[in-house]
């Protein structure tokens, strides 16, 4: 779990500001969830054999002795609250998103960690192959909106519950007849869940799985005729994306559409994002179907993958403008003229000690990253003006008080604010 600050957290700003922005081009509003859940709105939904629920939730046992759970994903919480608010009743298709902090008792390693944060995404009241299309659009245009390029997506098709039962005896049949040199892990998934063969990384493994049947062979008429016109939409939108029957994803609740965005910037922990359609997720919460699909990526990931592709993320977290008062008559000047910046959406900083020298004062501006320093010392209180300097080039103006407001106003909404 990481502390987030300085250099590391500026860098999060704007990619921050560009994913809220595409969410509101295309529409999705925010939604909060509170950290803390009962245990119940995880463990039958989610699955009991996926990783969350069996080995990785933060559990906490308030003075009532009730478990509560630290939580370890976006969508069975959304599914609380869609229902304990009755959004559902509404009309017609309903868009969210989130951007919250998720814990998983994972063993850390490099984009891997134990508190992390995802920004998600879901679309509720539409079971048509359009709302996933929109979706796996949605997922790839955050993505390219902060000039990540080298991403891939792939999609499949995990069935229903009429045409996953029976291709589910096919594979185990499959397994039992070639399963001999699996892995542990994967004897295990055999009985339990056997479709997360085809998650395990381990190479004889892959290798058994590769002539495993596969779902695309097995869907009923219905999920394939929705994965199929899927492929059309994301043809027609120039959506990229590749079709890959092993994407089976580790959560109960998935039916048909299933997809996942990997980096080759990212290392062995290699998924960017990752989502699909949940239509019986809500039946898991003893309420009607409710239709929807959705995503999450991991915003970690996405500064990782960022950095390692070489990618500059440009950092606007610090002031735009220095005030350099050297001595306490020059501070009661520039004092409230850097609260009019500030309320003028210039960012500004101003030292509140008063005896420092000029030297200390550019040093402190320099290493803030400042556009532009305000000097204003004795000799320019005499003259009534101040001094305008570009810390780039060098280059000083002395300015009369009265247009030195305007002046930098001016100068600064020049400089692109974020
Ligand atoms: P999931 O909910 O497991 O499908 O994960 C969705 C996305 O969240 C992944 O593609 C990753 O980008 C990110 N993610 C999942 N688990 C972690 C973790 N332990 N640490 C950092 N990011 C994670």
């Amino acid at each position: 779990m990481n502390d987030l600050f300085g250099d590391e957290l500026a860098r999060w700003k704007p990619i921050e500001k560009a994913f809220f922005d595409v969410f509101s081009d295309f529409g999705f509003a925010e939604i909060r969830t509170p950290t803390l859940e009962h245990l119940e709105v995880f463990v039958h939904t989610v699955g009991d054999t996926s990783d969350i629920v069996e080995k990785q939730m933060y559990t906490v046992k308030d003075q009532s002795e009730e478990v509560l759970v630290l939580r370890p994903e976006g969508t069975a919480s959304f599914m609380r609250a869609i229902i304990q608010h009755q959004l559902f009743q509404l009309a017609g298709p309903q868009r969210f998103f989130y951007y919250l902090p998720m814990f998983r008792h994972e063993r850390p390693q490099k984009g891997r960690l134990r508190q992390f944060h995802q920004f998600g995404a879901e679309l509720i009241q539409d079971a048509s192959p359009e709302a996933d299309a929109e979706l796996i659009t949605l997922m790839d245009t955050l993505l390219r909106r902060v000039d990540l390029q080298q991403f891939r997506t792939r999609i499949n098709s995990v069935g229903c519950a009429h045409c996953r039962p029976p291709y589910r005896t096919a594979l185990t049949d499959y397994l039992n007849d070639h399963g001999k040199q699996l892995c542990d892990t994967c004897k295990q998934r055999m009985e339990r869940a056997p479709l997360r063969v085809f998650d395990c990384k381990n190479e004889t493994c892959r290798r058994i799985t590769e002539s495993a049947p596969k779902m695309l062979e097995h869907l009923c008429g219905d999920c394939k005729s929705h994965h199929d016109n899927l492929k059309t939409r994301l043809t027609q939108l120039k959506t990229p994306f590749e079709e890959d029957p092993l994407i089976v994803r580790g959560l109960d609740y998935y039916c048909r559409t299933a997809f996942e965005t990997t980096s080759p910037d990212l290392g062995a922990q290699d998924a960017l994002g990752g989502g699909g359609r949940y239509d019986n997720l809500s039946v898991q919460f003893a309420r009607p179907s409710i239709p929807g699909v959705g995503f999450a990526i991991g915003m970690e990931r996405v500064i990782l993958a960022l950095q390692t592709s070489g990618t500059s993320i440009a950092s606007t977290s610090g002031p735009l403008v220095y005030l350099a008062a050297l001595g306490k008559r020059a501070f009661d000047l520039l004092f409230p003229l850097s609260f009019e910046l500030k309320r003028n959406q210039i960012r500004s900083e101003i030292s509140h000690g008063f005896d420092k020298s000029l030297k200390n004062h550019l040093k402190r501006a320099d290493r803030l990253g400042c556009a532009y320093t305000i000097v204003v010392g004795d000799n320019e209180l005499a003259n009534s003006t101040a001094i305008i300097k570009d810390m780039k080039s060098g280059m000083q103006d002395n300015v009369s008080f009265e247009d030195l407001a305007q002046l930098i106003k001016r100068k600064a909404t020049r400089v692109p604010q974020t």
